[in-house]
């Protein structure tokens, strides 16, 4: 690698727009994890799909790692630089290219967020359902195949998908597919980008799905006297197929810390928050036969809200929940981590992990987009006791150990960045050797976010 080279060819071709400033590399070279910060040598703030393209090839020239950034809320450490190199941020190509209402498809830049896109379709009775905890970039969603509390109705990042223009790791410009629903045309490269964590190539537009907004919306909670009572009430509107738009719960802990971050009263106690979408008729529906199953599951205090702003509240005070937990310990290490299991085994994987909690000195709270099976532990330790970071240490890899042995998954949407490598050898056995042979097949000098998802592919470019 020549680094000086390549900067001095990438500040000809950007000027100003190519920032070597430390307080922007240090800004750059960290996600929202604790995981340390480890600065690029620049920042490209990109403005077309062009400069992008020309950005990689310079770099590809050189032999300069390449690091996507969108708005640096992953949580795995995805966009550190382990080996210097540049970073690219793309939250300037940040507009709504079209919003093609007859066929619910918008056609976006990669740096446009979710919250942005939300704003821009709401005048057309439309929206994008796919909505992590942070406001962060439709880019950096499919980076980390991104979920939210709404996957449970709608999907994931994954299932929005048509197709993306990305530029690869050699600098070319390609498109992945188009705006038909579905297709037979050969190898699924859009779902092949998706969740590939800039390792691969940089996403620079993107045609997704939209929907129409419902006509009713109605968003509650529901109060158990324990998580078994909690996660079988789950498991029962799942598998009596209630269409829930999206149903969350929050173990005692995490109800104690949004409470007190908030400003709130919820009962302490573990809690659904959940809501539905349809017609009037089905929405009503749907809350009372809902109702019942809860109550015959131990529910009680259930209450439901319509009207909008009642309804953006109680979902604001979950999304708050990171730094709620985060509040509990100021200048703790947090780590949160995310798994996935098979329904008929969420009971087991949450009981068994928050028992484990319990049992160890760790302090943290529990919360899952538990209509897929996904559910998280926000996890805090203090950074200068040996003894308390090697317990979270430990206390993590039984909890993914234990998803992996449960028919799950180490990661439901957060990825793997830095933090999850070890564990995809665990889960993905013999596949791992074909997920390295994509990767040099598709950036055979390594340049691409090099050091994150594939373990063993860690050598500098
Ligand atoms: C409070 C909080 C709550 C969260 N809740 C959720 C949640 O509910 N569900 C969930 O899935 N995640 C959640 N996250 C994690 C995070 O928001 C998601 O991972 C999100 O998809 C990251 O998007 P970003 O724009 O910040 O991407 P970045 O953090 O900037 O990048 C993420 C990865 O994608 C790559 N990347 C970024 N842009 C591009 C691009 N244009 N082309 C190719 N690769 C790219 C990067 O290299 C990196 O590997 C949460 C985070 C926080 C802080």
């Amino acid at each position: 690698m020549n680094k000086d080279l390549a900067i001095s060819d990438l500040t000809a071709r950007f000027g100003a727009k190519l920032s070597l400033a430390s307080a922007d590399r240090e800004q750059h070279g960290a996600d929202e994890s604790s995981h340390a910060v480890m600065m690029p040598d620049a920042v490209l703030h990109a403005g077309t799909t062009e400069e992008v393209a020309d950005a990689v090839r310079i770099c590809a020239r050189h032999r300069m790692p390449v690091i996507p950034f969108g708005a640096g809320t992953s949580l795995e450490g995805h966009v550190t630089a382990p080996h210097g190199g540049l970073t690219i941020d793309l939250s300037l190509m940040n507009r709504v290219l079209a919003v093609n209402e007859a066929d619910l498809d918008v056609r976006v830049q990669a740096g446009v967020t979710r919250q942005a896109l939300n704003t821009h379709l709401r005048d057309k009775g439309l929206f994008f359902p796919v909505d992590p905890g942070a406001d962060c970039t439709l880019g950096g969603m499919v980076g980390t195949r991104a979920s939210g509390t709404n996957a449970v109705r709608y999907g994931t990042m994954r299932e929005q998908l048509l197709s993306l223009q990305v530029v690869t790791a050699t600098g070319e410009i390609i498109e992945t597919g188009n705006r038909a629903r579905k297709s037979a045309a050969g190898y699924d490269l859009t779902h092949l980008f998706a969740g590939s964590e800039g390792t691969l190539g940089v996403v620079t537009e993107m045609s997704l799905r939209v929907y129409g907004r419902p006509e009713k919306l109605m968003a509650g909670v529901c109060h158990f006297p324990n998580l078994d009572a909690a996660t079988s009430a789950v498991i029962a509107t799942i598998q009596m197929g209630l269409p829930v738009a999206r149903i969350e719960l929050l173990d005692e802990l995490s109800v104690k810390a949004v409470n007190t971050y908030s400003g709130l009263e919820h009962k302490e106690a573990p809690t659904l928050f959940l809501e539905f979408h349809g017609s009037a008729a089905a929405v009503d529906a749907e809350v009372s036969a809902f109702s019942e199953l809860a109550s015959e599951m131990g529910g009680s205090d259930i209450e439901f809200a319509e009207r909008q702003e009642d309804i953006n509240k109680l979902w604001h005070a979950r999304h708050q929940l990171y730094y709620a937990t985060r509040a509990m310990a100021p200048g703790k290490h947090i780590m949160t981590t995310d798994v996935c299991v098979p329904i008929s085994r969420l009971g087991d994987c949450m009981r068994e992990t928050r028992f484990d909690m319990d049992e160890s000195p760790i302090v943290g709270t529990m919360v899952g987009h538990v209509g897929d099976g996904n559910f998280h532990t926000i996890l805090l330790a203090d950074p200068n006791n040996l003894g308390e970071m090697r317990a979270l240490d430990d206390l993590h890899d039984r909890m993914v150990t234990r998803a992996i042995e449960m028919g799950g998954t180490c990661t439901g949407e957060h990825g793997i960045g830095l933090g999850k490598m070890k564990y995809l050898e665990q889960e993905k056995g013999p596949a791992l050797h074909l997920m390295r042979q994509i990767k040099a097949a598709l950036d055979p000098i390594g340049i691409m976010n090099p050091g994150k998802l594939l373990p063993g592919m860690d050598s500098e470019p």
